[in-house]
Protein backbone atom coordinates (compact mmCIF):
# COMPACT_ATOMS: atom_id res chain seq x y z
CA UNK A 1 0.00 0.00 0.00
CA UNK A 2 1.05 3.49 -0.99
CA UNK A 3 1.85 5.68 1.85
CA UNK A 4 -0.39 8.97 1.42
CA UNK A 5 -2.98 11.07 3.44
CA UNK A 6 -5.56 8.16 3.00
CA UNK A 7 -3.85 5.72 4.93
CA UNK A 8 -5.48 4.51 8.08
CA UNK A 9 -2.51 4.57 10.21
CA UNK A 10 -3.83 8.68 10.95
CA UNK A 11 -3.84 9.91 14.40
CA UNK A 12 -6.84 11.99 13.75
CA UNK A 13 -9.66 12.62 12.05
CA UNK A 14 -9.35 14.89 8.41
CA UNK A 15 -10.02 18.50 9.19
CA UNK A 16 -10.68 19.28 5.33
CA UNK A 17 -7.95 21.74 5.65
CA UNK A 18 -6.39 21.28 1.69
CA UNK A 19 -3.10 20.84 2.15
CA UNK A 20 -1.94 17.87 0.85
CA UNK A 21 -3.42 18.61 -2.65
CA UNK A 22 -1.50 21.60 -2.64
CA UNK A 23 2.04 19.79 -2.01
CA UNK A 24 1.64 16.76 -4.57
CA UNK A 25 3.52 17.64 -7.26
CA UNK A 26 1.93 14.69 -8.98
CA UNK A 27 -1.74 15.58 -8.63
CA UNK A 28 -2.55 12.92 -7.20
CA UNK A 29 -5.09 14.53 -4.72
CA UNK A 30 -7.73 16.52 -4.90
CA UNK A 31 -10.12 17.85 -2.64
CA UNK A 32 -13.91 16.86 -2.95
CA UNK A 33 -17.16 17.45 -0.45
CA UNK A 34 -18.37 14.39 0.48
CA UNK A 35 -21.81 13.09 1.41
CA UNK A 36 -21.94 14.69 4.55
CA UNK A 37 -20.67 17.79 3.55
CA UNK A 38 -17.03 17.96 4.26
CA UNK A 39 -13.85 18.35 2.29
CA UNK A 40 -11.80 15.41 2.26
CA UNK A 41 -9.16 14.42 -0.33
CA UNK A 42 -8.95 11.67 -2.82
CA UNK A 43 -6.10 10.02 -4.03
CA UNK A 44 -5.38 8.70 -7.47
CA UNK A 45 -3.59 5.78 -7.00
CA UNK A 46 -2.01 5.27 -10.37
CA UNK A 47 -0.43 8.84 -10.33
CA UNK A 48 0.08 8.63 -6.46
CA UNK A 49 4.23 7.48 -6.00
CA UNK A 50 3.86 6.78 -1.82
CA UNK A 51 6.41 9.60 -1.32
CA UNK A 52 4.38 10.36 1.44
CA UNK A 53 4.90 14.77 1.24
CA UNK A 54 1.10 14.68 1.90
CA UNK A 55 1.02 12.83 5.44
CA UNK A 56 4.32 14.89 6.35
CA UNK A 57 2.28 18.63 6.25
CA UNK A 58 -0.71 16.57 7.41
CA UNK A 59 -2.22 17.39 11.17
CA UNK A 60 -3.68 13.40 11.00
CA UNK A 61 -0.16 12.44 10.93
CA UNK A 62 1.95 14.83 12.95
CA UNK A 63 2.39 12.74 16.65
CA UNK A 64 4.57 15.79 17.74
CA UNK A 65 1.76 18.23 17.93
CA UNK A 66 2.32 19.73 21.44
CA UNK A 67 -0.68 22.42 22.90
CA UNK A 68 1.48 24.93 24.93
CA UNK A 69 0.97 26.12 28.12
CA UNK A 70 2.91 29.30 27.85
CA UNK A 71 0.47 31.88 29.07
CA UNK A 72 2.47 35.14 28.83
CA UNK A 73 1.66 36.20 25.37
CA UNK A 74 1.23 39.95 24.48
CA UNK A 75 -2.28 40.05 24.19
CA UNK A 76 -4.74 42.72 23.50
CA UNK A 77 -8.56 43.99 22.92
CA UNK A 78 -8.86 45.96 20.03
CA UNK A 79 -11.45 48.27 18.19
CA UNK A 80 -11.42 49.46 14.70
CA UNK A 81 -11.42 53.25 14.98
CA UNK A 82 -13.90 53.77 12.20
CA UNK A 83 -16.75 53.11 12.68
CA UNK A 84 -17.92 51.74 8.82
CA UNK A 85 -15.23 48.82 8.78
CA UNK A 86 -16.55 48.07 12.52
CA UNK A 87 -20.29 47.53 11.31
CA UNK A 88 -19.02 45.29 8.49
CA UNK A 89 -16.90 42.85 10.61
CA UNK A 90 -17.29 40.23 12.46
CA UNK A 91 -15.42 41.68 15.83
CA UNK A 92 -13.48 44.54 16.09
CA UNK A 93 -12.24 44.93 12.12
CA UNK A 94 -8.71 43.73 12.98
CA UNK A 95 -8.71 41.62 10.31
CA UNK A 96 -8.73 44.12 7.30
CA UNK A 97 -5.96 46.52 8.63
CA UNK A 98 -3.64 43.87 9.24
CA UNK A 99 -4.45 42.32 5.40
CA UNK A 100 -4.10 46.43 4.15
CA UNK A 101 -0.65 46.41 6.12
CA UNK A 102 0.69 42.77 5.08
CA UNK A 103 -0.63 44.47 1.18
CA UNK A 104 1.64 47.17 1.37
CA UNK A 105 4.57 45.41 2.31
CA UNK A 106 4.10 43.41 -0.62
CA UNK A 107 2.64 40.37 0.46
CA UNK A 108 -0.06 38.84 -1.34
CA UNK A 109 -3.00 38.22 0.89
CA UNK A 110 -4.88 34.91 1.20
CA UNK A 111 -8.07 35.30 2.95
CA UNK A 112 -11.73 33.38 2.58
CA UNK A 113 -14.40 35.17 0.13
CA UNK A 114 -18.22 33.96 -0.46
CA UNK A 115 -18.77 32.64 -4.10
CA UNK A 116 -22.25 33.45 -4.96
CA UNK A 117 -22.39 30.23 -8.05
CA UNK A 118 -21.47 27.87 -5.88
CA UNK A 119 -22.67 29.24 -2.72
CA UNK A 120 -19.61 27.94 -0.78
CA UNK A 121 -16.56 30.09 0.94
CA UNK A 122 -13.63 29.77 -0.83
CA UNK A 123 -10.22 30.93 -0.16
CA UNK A 124 -8.21 33.36 -2.17
CA UNK A 125 -5.56 35.28 -3.03
CA UNK A 126 -6.05 39.12 -3.42
CA UNK A 127 -3.15 41.07 -5.09
CA UNK A 128 -4.78 44.63 -4.68
CA UNK A 129 -6.46 46.65 -2.27
CA UNK A 130 -10.06 46.22 -3.12
CA UNK A 131 -9.88 42.39 -3.43
CA UNK A 132 -9.63 42.48 0.08
CA UNK A 133 -13.39 43.88 0.36
CA UNK A 134 -14.33 40.53 -0.43
CA UNK A 135 -13.47 39.03 3.14
CA UNK A 136 -14.22 40.90 5.48
CA UNK A 137 -17.08 39.09 7.66
CA UNK A 138 -17.08 35.06 8.91
CA UNK A 139 -18.21 32.96 6.64
CA UNK A 140 -19.11 30.50 9.16
CA UNK A 141 -18.60 27.01 7.10
CA UNK A 142 -14.60 25.71 6.29
CA UNK A 143 -13.61 26.90 3.02
CA UNK A 144 -12.36 25.54 0.35
CA UNK A 145 -8.47 26.15 -0.16
CA UNK A 146 -7.10 23.68 -2.68
CA UNK A 147 -6.69 25.75 -5.85
CA UNK A 148 -5.14 28.95 -3.84
CA UNK A 149 -3.11 26.92 -1.63
CA UNK A 150 -1.72 25.15 -4.98
CA UNK A 151 -1.10 28.65 -6.59
CA UNK A 152 0.66 29.49 -3.39
CA UNK A 153 2.63 26.84 -2.39
CA UNK A 154 3.92 26.24 -5.46
CA UNK A 155 5.03 29.87 -6.40
CA UNK A 156 8.82 29.93 -6.49
CA UNK A 157 9.19 33.76 -7.55
CA UNK A 158 10.01 35.02 -4.12
CA UNK A 159 6.49 36.84 -3.66
CA UNK A 160 5.44 36.24 -0.06
CA UNK A 161 1.88 35.59 1.50
CA UNK A 162 0.03 37.04 4.38
CA UNK A 163 -2.68 33.79 5.27
CA UNK A 164 -5.35 34.38 7.14
CA UNK A 165 -7.63 31.62 8.31
CA UNK A 166 -8.80 28.53 10.47
CA UNK A 167 -6.02 27.33 12.71
CA UNK A 168 -6.42 23.94 10.78
CA UNK A 169 -5.81 25.77 7.86
CA UNK A 170 -2.70 28.35 9.15
CA UNK A 171 -1.37 25.01 10.96
CA UNK A 172 -0.90 23.51 7.47
CA UNK A 173 0.55 25.94 5.56
CA UNK A 174 2.95 26.53 8.58
CA UNK A 175 3.47 22.92 8.80
CA UNK A 176 4.29 23.25 4.79
CA UNK A 177 6.83 26.72 5.11
CA UNK A 178 8.87 24.58 8.00
CA UNK A 179 8.75 21.21 5.65
CA UNK A 180 10.35 23.78 2.43
CA UNK A 181 12.47 26.03 4.60
CA UNK A 182 9.96 28.67 3.76
CA UNK A 183 9.19 30.77 6.48
CA UNK A 184 10.28 34.06 5.48
CA UNK A 185 7.58 33.12 2.48
CA UNK A 186 4.98 33.49 4.87
CA UNK A 187 3.07 35.63 7.65
CA UNK A 188 0.09 33.61 9.24
CA UNK A 189 -3.11 34.65 11.56
CA UNK A 190 -5.59 32.81 12.30
CA UNK A 191 -9.26 32.47 14.12
CA UNK A 192 -10.52 31.67 17.00
CA UNK A 193 -12.39 28.85 16.16
CA UNK A 194 -15.38 27.17 17.41
CA UNK A 195 -15.54 24.48 14.63
CA UNK A 196 -17.09 24.28 10.95
CA UNK A 197 -20.25 22.70 10.70
CA UNK A 198 -21.31 20.46 7.69
CA UNK A 199 -21.88 22.49 4.04
CA UNK A 200 -25.04 20.84 4.05
CA UNK A 201 -26.39 23.02 6.76
CA UNK A 202 -25.97 25.75 5.19
CA UNK A 203 -27.88 24.11 1.42
CA UNK A 204 -30.98 23.10 3.87
CA UNK A 205 -30.84 26.80 5.43
CA UNK A 206 -30.01 28.70 2.11
CA UNK A 207 -33.04 26.38 0.33
CA UNK A 208 -35.39 27.70 3.32
CA UNK A 209 -34.52 31.56 2.94
CA UNK A 210 -34.58 31.29 -0.84
CA UNK A 211 -38.16 29.37 -1.13
CA UNK A 212 -39.16 31.70 1.52
CA UNK A 213 -38.65 34.85 -0.37
CA UNK A 214 -38.97 33.60 -3.46
CA UNK A 215 -35.03 35.05 -4.85
CA UNK A 216 -32.97 32.74 -6.11
CA UNK A 217 -29.64 33.97 -6.19
CA UNK A 218 -28.57 37.29 -3.56
CA UNK A 219 -26.11 40.23 -4.53
CA UNK A 220 -24.76 40.12 -1.21
CA UNK A 221 -25.22 37.61 2.10
CA UNK A 222 -23.66 39.11 5.49
CA UNK A 223 -23.02 36.28 7.38
CA UNK A 224 -22.34 38.04 10.43
CA UNK A 225 -24.36 41.29 10.36
CA UNK A 226 -24.65 43.45 13.39
CA UNK A 227 -28.57 44.21 12.86
CA UNK A 228 -29.22 42.93 16.16
CA UNK A 229 -25.81 43.83 17.75
CA UNK A 230 -22.46 41.89 18.24
CA UNK A 231 -23.96 39.32 20.83
CA UNK A 232 -26.53 38.12 18.39
CA UNK A 233 -25.45 36.15 15.42
CA UNK A 234 -27.46 36.86 12.68
CA UNK A 235 -27.32 37.03 8.41
CA UNK A 236 -28.54 39.90 6.36
CA UNK A 237 -29.92 38.85 2.81
CA UNK A 238 -29.50 41.33 0.29
CA UNK A 239 -31.62 41.27 -3.28
CA UNK A 240 -31.50 44.39 -5.34
CA UNK A 241 -33.43 46.72 -3.29
CA UNK A 242 -34.72 43.86 -1.05
CA UNK A 243 -32.87 43.94 2.47
CA UNK A 244 -33.72 41.57 5.33
CA UNK A 245 -32.30 39.86 8.37
CA UNK A 246 -32.44 36.80 9.79
CA UNK A 247 -34.36 36.62 12.83
CA UNK A 248 -32.59 37.53 16.16
CA UNK A 249 -35.33 35.30 18.56
CA UNK A 250 -35.07 31.78 16.80
CA UNK A 251 -32.58 30.85 13.83
CA UNK A 252 -32.05 27.45 11.99
CA UNK A 253 -28.18 27.51 11.05
CA UNK A 254 -27.18 28.92 14.36
CA UNK A 255 -29.29 26.94 16.12
CA UNK A 256 -27.78 23.81 14.71
CA UNK A 257 -24.35 25.35 14.26
CA UNK A 258 -24.17 26.16 18.07
CA UNK A 259 -25.72 22.96 18.50
CA UNK A 260 -22.49 21.42 18.15
CA UNK A 261 -24.08 18.31 16.69
CA UNK A 262 -23.32 18.62 13.07
CA UNK A 263 -19.65 19.91 13.00
CA UNK A 264 -16.76 18.22 11.34
CA UNK A 265 -15.42 15.09 13.29
CA UNK A 266 -12.09 16.71 13.56
CA UNK A 267 -13.88 19.62 15.38
CA UNK A 268 -14.29 18.10 18.06
CA UNK A 269 -11.28 17.58 19.47
CA UNK A 270 -9.26 19.81 17.28
CA UNK A 271 -6.06 19.85 18.87
CA UNK A 272 -4.93 23.15 16.31
CA UNK A 273 -7.50 25.45 17.94
CA UNK A 274 -5.65 25.13 21.06
CA UNK A 275 -2.28 26.20 20.24
CA UNK A 276 -0.43 29.76 19.01
CA UNK A 277 2.34 28.12 17.93
CA UNK A 278 1.93 27.90 14.66
CA UNK A 279 0.27 31.37 13.70
CA UNK A 280 2.05 34.69 14.20
CA UNK A 281 -1.12 35.98 15.39
CA UNK A 282 -4.59 34.91 16.71
CA UNK A 283 -8.01 36.99 16.74
CA UNK A 284 -11.38 36.55 17.47
CA UNK A 285 -13.99 38.07 19.34
CA UNK A 286 -13.29 39.47 22.98
CA UNK A 287 -16.03 37.35 24.71
CA UNK A 288 -16.66 37.40 28.76
CA UNK A 289 -16.40 39.79 30.66
CA UNK A 290 -15.64 43.26 30.48
CA UNK A 291 -17.54 43.40 27.13
CA UNK A 292 -20.56 41.89 27.98
CA UNK A 293 -22.80 45.10 27.08
CA UNK A 294 -20.75 46.21 24.38
CA UNK A 295 -22.84 45.59 21.13
CA UNK A 296 -20.61 46.96 18.13
CA UNK A 297 -17.88 44.49 18.52
CA UNK A 298 -14.52 43.97 20.33
CA UNK A 299 -11.47 41.72 18.80
CA UNK A 300 -9.01 39.43 20.71
CA UNK A 301 -5.73 39.62 19.66
CA UNK A 302 -3.20 36.92 20.61
CA UNK A 303 0.67 38.16 19.45
CA UNK A 304 2.27 34.94 19.14
CA UNK A 305 5.65 36.04 17.45
CA UNK A 306 8.11 38.79 16.58
CA UNK A 307 6.63 38.71 13.35
CA UNK A 308 3.22 39.25 14.60
CA UNK A 309 3.78 41.67 17.00
CA UNK A 310 5.42 43.88 14.70
CA UNK A 311 2.88 43.43 12.33
CA UNK A 312 -0.17 44.25 14.75
CA UNK A 313 2.19 46.89 16.14
CA UNK A 314 2.28 49.00 12.83
CA UNK A 315 -1.44 48.98 12.51
CA UNK A 316 -2.17 49.81 16.30
CA UNK A 317 -3.00 53.26 15.86
CA UNK A 318 -6.23 52.08 13.97
CA UNK A 319 -7.60 50.87 16.87
CA UNK A 320 -8.50 51.53 20.79
CA UNK A 321 -6.53 48.98 22.57
CA UNK A 322 -6.20 48.14 25.98
CA UNK A 323 -3.75 45.20 27.27
CA UNK A 324 -5.36 41.74 28.07
CA UNK A 325 -4.73 39.03 29.66
CA UNK A 326 -4.14 35.26 28.14
CA UNK A 327 -6.18 33.74 30.06
CA UNK A 328 -8.56 36.21 30.49
CA UNK A 329 -9.19 35.41 26.64
CA UNK A 330 -8.90 31.76 26.48
CA UNK A 331 -11.47 31.21 29.45
CA UNK A 332 -14.38 32.79 27.08
CA UNK A 333 -12.71 29.91 23.87
CA UNK A 334 -13.15 26.73 22.70
CA UNK A 335 -9.16 26.72 23.77
CA UNK A 336 -8.26 23.39 25.33
CA UNK A 337 -11.46 22.41 25.70
CA UNK A 338 -13.11 19.55 23.65
CA UNK A 339 -16.87 19.77 22.46
CA UNK A 340 -19.28 17.06 23.44
CA UNK A 341 -19.60 14.14 20.60
CA UNK A 342 -22.68 12.33 20.86
CA UNK A 343 -22.63 10.15 17.89
CA UNK A 344 -25.70 8.99 17.78
CA UNK A 345 -27.05 12.21 17.35
CA UNK A 346 -24.50 13.42 14.93
CA UNK A 347 -25.10 11.09 12.71
CA UNK A 348 -28.91 11.77 12.77
CA UNK A 349 -28.29 15.04 11.93
CA UNK A 350 -26.41 14.46 9.26
CA UNK A 351 -28.36 12.29 7.40
CA UNK A 352 -31.34 14.36 8.06
CA UNK A 353 -29.08 17.11 6.44
CA UNK A 354 -28.39 15.04 3.38
CA UNK A 355 -31.57 13.69 2.72
CA UNK A 356 -35.13 15.74 1.82
CA UNK A 357 -36.79 17.23 4.78
CA UNK A 358 -36.58 21.53 4.94
CA UNK A 359 -34.13 22.46 7.45
CA UNK A 360 -37.09 23.76 9.85
CA UNK A 361 -38.22 19.51 10.10
CA UNK A 362 -34.25 19.02 10.89
CA UNK A 363 -34.45 21.81 13.72
CA UNK A 364 -37.63 20.07 15.71
CA UNK A 365 -36.59 16.40 14.87
CA UNK A 366 -32.88 17.38 16.35
CA UNK A 367 -34.59 19.50 19.29
CA UNK A 368 -36.31 16.58 20.31
CA UNK A 369 -33.44 14.27 20.71
CA UNK A 370 -31.83 17.34 22.99
CA UNK A 371 -32.48 17.02 26.93
CA UNK A 372 -35.45 18.78 28.39
CA UNK A 373 -32.87 21.66 30.23
CA UNK A 374 -31.32 22.58 27.05
CA UNK A 375 -34.37 23.10 25.26
CA UNK A 376 -36.00 25.02 28.61
CA UNK A 377 -32.56 27.22 28.43
CA UNK A 378 -32.86 28.05 24.90
CA UNK A 379 -36.59 29.07 25.19
CA UNK A 380 -35.53 31.08 27.85
CA UNK A 381 -32.73 32.87 25.93
CA UNK A 382 -35.28 33.01 23.39
CA UNK A 383 -37.64 34.82 25.51
CA UNK A 384 -35.23 37.18 27.16
CA UNK A 385 -34.02 38.65 24.15
CA UNK A 386 -37.52 40.42 23.59
CA UNK A 387 -35.93 42.57 26.77
CA UNK A 388 -34.10 45.38 26.35
CA UNK A 389 -30.28 45.08 25.42
CA UNK A 390 -29.26 46.73 28.73
CA UNK A 391 -31.25 44.19 30.49
CA UNK A 392 -30.87 41.38 27.98
CA UNK A 393 -27.20 41.38 27.99
CA UNK A 394 -27.19 41.39 31.67
CA UNK A 395 -29.75 38.29 32.36
CA UNK A 396 -27.23 36.14 29.60
CA UNK A 397 -24.47 36.53 31.50
CA UNK A 398 -26.40 34.46 34.38
CA UNK A 399 -27.93 31.84 32.17
CA UNK A 400 -24.15 30.59 30.95
C1 LIG B 1 -15.88 28.90 11.17
C2 LIG B 1 -15.52 30.02 12.09
C3 LIG B 1 -15.60 29.83 13.47
C4 LIG B 1 -15.24 30.86 14.35
N1 LIG B 1 -15.32 30.64 15.69
C5 LIG B 1 -14.95 31.61 16.55
C6 LIG B 1 -14.97 31.39 17.95
O1 LIG B 1 -15.33 30.30 18.43
N2 LIG B 1 -14.57 32.39 18.77
C7 LIG B 1 -14.15 33.61 18.29
O2 LIG B 1 -13.82 34.49 19.07
N3 LIG B 1 -14.12 33.84 16.95
C8 LIG B 1 -14.49 32.88 16.09
N4 LIG B 1 -14.43 33.10 14.74
C9 LIG B 1 -13.71 34.32 14.27
C10 LIG B 1 -14.53 35.58 14.23
O3 LIG B 1 -15.82 35.30 13.74
C11 LIG B 1 -13.89 36.62 13.28
O4 LIG B 1 -13.60 36.03 12.04
C12 LIG B 1 -12.58 37.19 13.75
O5 LIG B 1 -12.73 37.72 15.04
C13 LIG B 1 -12.09 38.29 12.81
O6 LIG B 1 -12.99 39.33 12.82
P1 LIG B 1 -12.67 40.82 12.39
O7 LIG B 1 -13.71 41.69 12.95
O8 LIG B 1 -11.24 41.16 12.71
O9 LIG B 1 -12.72 40.82 10.82
P2 LIG B 1 -13.72 40.26 9.73
O10 LIG B 1 -13.84 41.25 8.66
O11 LIG B 1 -14.92 39.70 10.30
O12 LIG B 1 -12.73 39.14 9.13
C14 LIG B 1 -13.05 37.94 8.70
C15 LIG B 1 -11.73 37.15 8.68
O13 LIG B 1 -12.01 35.79 8.76
C16 LIG B 1 -11.57 35.14 7.58
N5 LIG B 1 -12.62 34.17 7.26
C17 LIG B 1 -13.89 34.41 6.89
N6 LIG B 1 -14.55 33.25 6.72
C18 LIG B 1 -13.66 32.27 7.00
C19 LIG B 1 -13.74 30.86 6.96
N7 LIG B 1 -14.84 30.20 6.61
N8 LIG B 1 -12.63 30.15 7.28
C20 LIG B 1 -11.47 30.78 7.60
N9 LIG B 1 -11.34 32.11 7.65
C21 LIG B 1 -12.43 32.85 7.35
C22 LIG B 1 -11.39 36.20 6.52
O14 LIG B 1 -10.42 35.82 5.59
C23 LIG B 1 -10.95 37.37 7.38
O15 LIG B 1 -9.59 37.25 7.69
C24 LIG B 1 -14.80 32.10 13.83
C25 LIG B 1 -14.76 32.30 12.46
C26 LIG B 1 -15.09 31.28 11.58
C27 LIG B 1 -15.00 31.52 10.11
Amino acid sequence: MKRNVCNPEALRDCTGCGICASVCSFDAIKIKEDRMGFYRPEINEALCTGCSLCTKVCYRFDGEISVEEQEDHECYSAVNKNDEELRSASSGAVSIELMRECLKRGYYVVGVAYDYSLNRAVTRIAKSENELEQFKGSKYFQSYTADAFKEMARDKSGQKYAVFGTPCQIYAVSKMSDLKAESDKYILVDIFCHGCPSLKLWDKYLEKIKEQKNIDRFDLISFRSKTHGWHEYCFDFVKGAQHFSSSKYNDAFHEIFFGKDAMNEACYDCLTRSTVVKTDIRMGDFWGGRYDLNTKGVSAVIISSEKGKELFDSVAHKFYFDRADFNEIISAQSYKKAHNLDNNRRNSVLSMLSGDEGIDTVVRKHRRMLSFKTNVKRNLKSILKHLPDSIYLRLKKKLR
